[in-house]
């Protein structure tokens, strides 16, 4: 072969390396080409599936919504219904004071249905009247506490929010419990008793906040025992507050010698004062949570079996 021979078969060998080489490149190319757009539509999700993104996205934002309104139920039902003594959630069982007072007295006629008030007269403090709560709420039953407004001091802040909370309802029991004060000469004093019971209800209050307002109270010894209480009576219920004594009692604020010291004595206590009533349909109890009423904070579940068993369901005054 002579060398222009040579020559030019070299150039066609060149030619066609690089002809391949243009072709794999070509090849390469397309192939890039495809697979990335192929990359692309699979990260696209198709309407299909983001349909069903959007729908679990709008399920999972109405059971949220749904749990807030839920949230928002239970909290107005724990909530003070305005201008009361009691939250909302108790008010299907809150009863008319003025009302449970007639029908206990035969002022007027029974409407033939078993109410029992358990009645906590001289609290709150931190020794009894938790005790008296937690047995409460083991037996689920609701009762009212008539509080000593000088008692509602920041100490008792917890038991007194815890009261409310609980489902029972609040009334007064005067501001200082002084009988001297409230009674001069043991005659009611319009005046001091005015006083007093607007006094309690703003310590009540400062604690419970201004929904908090209650129009039920108990005169410290007593309606019952004081002479000239048509002035305070009258003034009182001109203001919307009206009192309540009781039809039975578990004898702890009685006499030394014939108060109760066992548990089986109050409750025994309870049914036969209870027994002596013409009226006894609304069974206002009269029990104390002083700080030194221990055995009436052990004998309480045994007094509210006692009424159960005698039919009677529970309320608290309004
Ligand atoms: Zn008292």
């Amino acid at each position: 072969m002579t060398n222009r021979e040579n020559a030019r078969k070299n150039r066609r060998k060149r030619r066609e390396k690089r002809k391949k080489i243009v072709l794999f490149a070509c090849v390469l190319m397309s192939f890039l080409i495809i697979k990335g757009c192929g990359l692309n539509t699979s990260n696209q999700q198709n309407p299909g599936e983001q349909d069903a993104g959007k729908e679990v996205n709008l399920v999972s934002k109405e059971k949220e919504a749904k749990k807030e309104k839920q949230a928002k139920v239970e909290e107005e039902k724990r909530a003070i219904a305005k201008n009361s003594n009691h939250i909302n959630a108790a008010s299907k069982y809150a009863y008319d004071t003025k009302e449970i007072r007639d029908m206990m007295t035969g002022k007027i006629e029974s409407d033939g249905k078993k109410v029992a008030f358990l009645t906590f007269d001289d609290g709150p403090n931190n020794k009894i009247t938790p005790q008296i709560l937690d047995t409460l709420d083991k037996e689920n039953v609701p009762a009212t506490f008539f509080i000593v407004g000088s008692r509602v001091t920041e100490n008792v802040k917890d038991v007194v929010n815890r009261i409310i909370k609980d489902g029972h309802g609040i009334a007064l029991h005067s501001f200082s419990h002084d009988y001297h004060k409230l009674y001069p000469g043991r005659s009611g004093n319009t005046e001091n008793i005015l006083e007093e019971m607007n006094k309690a209800n703003e310590a009540l209050q400062n604690i419970l906040g201004k929904d908090f307002s209650t129009h039920v109270l108990r005169f410290p010894g007593g309606h019952m025992s004081w002479k000239n209480m048509e002035g305070p009576t009258e003034a009182l219920a001109s203001n919307g507050m009206e009192w309540i004594d009781w039809n039975c009692l578990v004898g702890d604020g009685e006499r030394k010698s014939v108060r109760p010291t066992s548990a089986a004595g109050q409750l025994k206590y309870v049914k036969s004062t209870l027994e002596q009533n013409e009226n006894k349909d609304k069974a206002v109890v009269l029990l104390h949570d002083a700080g030194n009423k221990q055995l009436t904070a052990n004998a309480l579940p045994q007094i509210i079996q006692y009424l159960r068993d005698s039919g009677y369901s529970f309320g608290i005054l309004k």
